[in-house]
C-alpha cells in the first residue's frame, strides 16, 4: 500500500534551478502472504503453475522496442525436472551488444532530465502489478524455473522486489530535497544526475529481486541500463523486465540482454561509454570484471564505479548460554532453506562441547522430516534441487571430499541424485579440523559444516571465526549472557555486513536490514536501504548569484 504524501509543495521557482517539489513519500514493507490451504493467493498461484506446467516460453533479447533473436539458443531447464524447459532464448552476440549501447547512450540524455518524480512513477506502478495481477506469474516462475518453495518464491519476488521499488523511489524523490546551504546574494543547488555513459547489470540466479534491483534502481535515478540476467532466471527476470516496460519505462532505458557471461563482460568493459557496474554473483566473476576495467581504464570517458555484491562463509557461533531451540531451528532454516543457495545462509557452525549433544540431537530430528522434493506438486516440500549441473557438480565433490577426509564426518544426508533434478540431501557435516576448506569456502549448497570447541575457549573462537574465512558477508550469535554479546560484536565488527543477534543469517529485508558485506564478499553497497540510490547518482552543484560583482580588488589591497 503506498502513500503519496506532499510536503508543502516547497517551490522556489524564483530561484531558477530549484523548481522540484519537495515531497516526502510514505511507504511500508508489502506484507508476506501465508498461501494456506483455501486462501485466494493459494488458488491464484496455483492457477498460474497450471498455466505453465510442461510449457517453454519464447523469451528474446529486447534492444529499444525490438525483439532480437540470434541464431545462439539456448533453454533454461527446470531444476527439479530438468527434462522441462522452462525458457527458450537466445544470447546476445558482441554486435548486439554493442547496438544496445548505442541506442541506450542516445537515449540517456532525454531520460535524465525527466523528473525523478516521473522516474519514480514507473517503479510505484511496477510496484503495484507486482503486489496485484502479477503477483503470481511471477512467483509461479521463480518456482519452476529456479526451484523456490513457494515461501521462498513469496519473499523474493514479491515482498523483497516491490520493497526495493517502493523504497528506492522515496528515496529517490527524498533525495532532491537534500540541498545544500545557500549564502546571501546566492543560491546551491544539487543536481542528482544519472551517470553519464550506461550501467552494466548483471544478476545472479538466486534472487528474482535482485534481478529487478539491480537494473531498476539505476534506471530510476535517470541512468540507461544494459541487463544481462542470469541465464538460470531468464523466465522470472523477463516478467520483471515485461512489468517494468508495461509500467512506462520508455524503451532504450533498460536493454534486457541474455548473453554469455565473458561475452558480455568483454563487451561492456570494452566501450568507453562504461559508466558502472552493478554486479551480484560470485568473486572469481566480480575480480574478472573489476581486472578488466583496470586493464581498460584509459579508453572510457568517466571512471567507472562498480558495484558488487558476493558470496560468504556465513556462520552461526554458539555460545554456552544460547537457546539450543533458537540455534537448531535457526540454523535448519538459515542452511537448508532454498537448498542452501541463498548468499547468507549459514554453512559454517561453531558450538560448544556443553550444548553439542544437545544441539545435534535436535538438528538430527529436523533433518528427519525435510522433504526435498517438487515444490509445485508436494507444497510440503522445504526445499527443492540445486539450480543446475554445474552446482550439482561443484556440491558433490564437497560431499566427496566430506566423505573421504579423516577430519570430517557426515552427520546426516551426504547424497545426491541429478537422474530427474538435481537433488542433493540436506548434510550436516562435524568438522575437526576448524580450517578445513569446508569451514572457510562458500559451498552454496545444503552443506552444513559444524566445528565443536570446549566451552572455556570460546573467545579463541570468535577469533577463528574473523579470520578463517575471505568473506563477511553474514553472521549470527546466539547467547544469553549479555557480556558474551557486547565480546562478541567487538572481535567479529569486521566479520560480517550483517550481523545478527540471537537470530539466524538470512531473512534480511529491505529497509529493515540493508544488505551487503566487505572484504571478498563485495563492495557492500547496502541495497535496501536509503543510501543506495546515490550510488547512481553524478551530483552537480550549481551556484546562481544575484548581485553583481562590481569590484575586483579586495579590501586590504587598500
Ligand atoms: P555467477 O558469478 O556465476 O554469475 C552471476 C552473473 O554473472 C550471471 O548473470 C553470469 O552469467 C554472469 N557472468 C559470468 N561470467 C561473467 C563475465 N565474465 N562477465 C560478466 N558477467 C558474467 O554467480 P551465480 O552462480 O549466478 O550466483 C551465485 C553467487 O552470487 C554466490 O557466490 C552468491 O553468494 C552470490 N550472491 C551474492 C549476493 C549478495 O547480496 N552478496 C546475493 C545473491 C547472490
Amino acid at each position: 500500500m503506498l502513500l503519496l504524501r506532499v510536503r508543502s509543495a516547497a517551490s522556489q521557482t524564483a530561484r531558477g534551478f530549484r523548481s522540484f517539489p519537495c515531497s516526502a513519500v510514505e511507504v511500508k514493507n508489502e506484507p508476506i502472504f501465508g498461501f494456506k490451504e483455501g486462501s485466494s493467493e493459494r488458488r491464484e498461484l496455483q492457477e498460474a503453475l497450471s498455466g505453465l506446467k510442461g510449457q517453454t516460453e519464447d523469451i528474446p533479447c529486447v534492444v529499444g522496442d525490438e525483439h532480437v533473436w540470434t541464431s545462439d539458443i539456448r533453454y533454461q531447464l527446470s531444476p527439479f525436472n530438468h527434462s522441462h524447459k522452462v525458457a527458450k532464448f537466445c544470447y546476445a552476440d558482441k554486435d548486439l551488444i554493442n547496438r544496445a549501447i548505442e541506442a541506450s547512450v542516445a537515449a540517456r540524455r532525454e531520460w535524465d532530465m525527466t523528473p525523478v518524480q516521473d522516474r519514480a512513477q514507473v517503479l510505484f506502478r511496477a510496484a503495484d502489478a507486482i503486489a496485484g495481477p502479477k503477483r503470481a506469474e511471477i512467483l509461479a516462475k521463480t518456482m519452476i524455473g529456479q526451484g523456490k518453495t513457494v515461501v521462498q518464491a513469496e519473499i523474493d519476488a514479491a515482498p523483497e522486489l516491490i520493497d526495493f521499488f517502493r523504497f528506492n523511489a522515496k528515496h529517490a524523490i527524498e533525495l532532491e530535497s537534500s540541498q545544500p546551504l545557500d549564502s546571501e546574494g546566492s543560491t546551491n543547488t544539487m543536481l542528482y544526475r544519472g551517470l553519464e555513459g550506461f550501467v552494466a547489470a548483471v544478476s545472479p540466479f538466486n534472487f528474482t529481486a535482485i534481478g529487478g534491483n539491480l537494473a531498476g534502481t539505476p534506471a530510476l535515478m535517470g541512468n540507461v541500463v544494459l541487463w544481462k540476467p542470469s541465464d538460470a532466471a531468464l523466465s522470472s527476470s523477463y516478467a520483471v523486465y515485461r512489468v517494468l516496460r508495461e509500467s512506462g519505462l520508455p524503451p532504450n532505458i533498460i536493454q534486457f540482454l541474455p548473453a554469455d557471461g565473458p561475452v558480455f563482460g568483454d563487451a561492456v568493459t570494452s566501450s568507453p561509454h562504461l559508466a558502472a557496474i552493478n554486479f551480484t554473483g560470485s568473486v572469481p566473476t566480480f575480480k574478472r570484471l573489476w581486472k578488466q576495467v583496470a586493464q581498460n581504464l584509459d579508453t572510457y570517458k568517466n571512471f567507472p564505479r562498480l558495484a558488487g555484491e558476493c558470496g560468504g562463509k556465513n556462520f552461526h557461533f554458539v555460545h554456552g548460554s544460547a537457546c539450543v531451540e533458537s540455534v537448531v531451528k535457526g540454523t535448519v532454516r538459515s542452511a537448508f532453506e532454498y537448498g542452501g543457495q541463498k548468499c547468507s545462509a549459514c554453512s559454517r557452525m561453531y558450538v560448544p562441547d556443553s550444548l553439542w549433544p544437545e544441539v545435534k540431537r535436535g538438528l538430527l530430528d529436523i533433518h528427519q522430516g525435510i522433504r526435498v522434493g517438487d515444490p509445485v506438486e508436494d507444497f510440503s516440500t522445504f526445499f527443492s534441487a540445486v539450480i543446475d549441473d554445474k552446482s550439482f557438480a561443484r556440491i558433490k565433490r564437497w560431499l566427496d571430499h566430506a566423505k573421504s577426509s579423516p577430519n570430517l564426518r557426515v552427520l546426516a544426508g551426504g547424497n545426491c541424485d541429478d537422474s530427474k533434478g538435481y537433488f542433493v540431501e540436506p548434510t550436516i557435516i562435524q568438522s575437526t579440523d576448524p580450517k578445513d576448506p569446508i569451514m572457510s569456502e562458500e559451498i552454496f549448497g545444503p552443506v552444513l559444516a559444524v566445528y565443536v570447541y570446549p566451552e572455556k575457549d570460546y573467545k579463541e573462537v570468535l577469533q577463528l571465526i574473523d579470520n578463517t574465512s575471505p568473506f563477511a558477508l553474514t553472521g549470527a550469535v546466539f547467547a544469553q549472557d549479555q557480556t558474551v554479546i557486547d565480546e562478541a560484536a567487538k572481535v567479529l565488527r569486521n566479520a560480517a555486513g550483517n550481523y545478527y543477534v540471537n537470530d539466524k543469517s538470512t531473512g534480511s529485508i529491505v529497509a529493515q536490514q540493508p544488505f551487503g558485506g566487505a572484504r571478498a564478499s563485495g563492495t557492500n553497497d547496502k541495497p535496501g536501504g536509503p543510501h543506495y540510490v546515490l550510488r547512481w547518482t553524478s551530483p552537480q552543484v550549481v551556484k546562481q548569484t544575484y548581485v553583481p560583482l562590481t569590484e575586483w580588488k579586495y579590501p586590504y589591497m587598500g
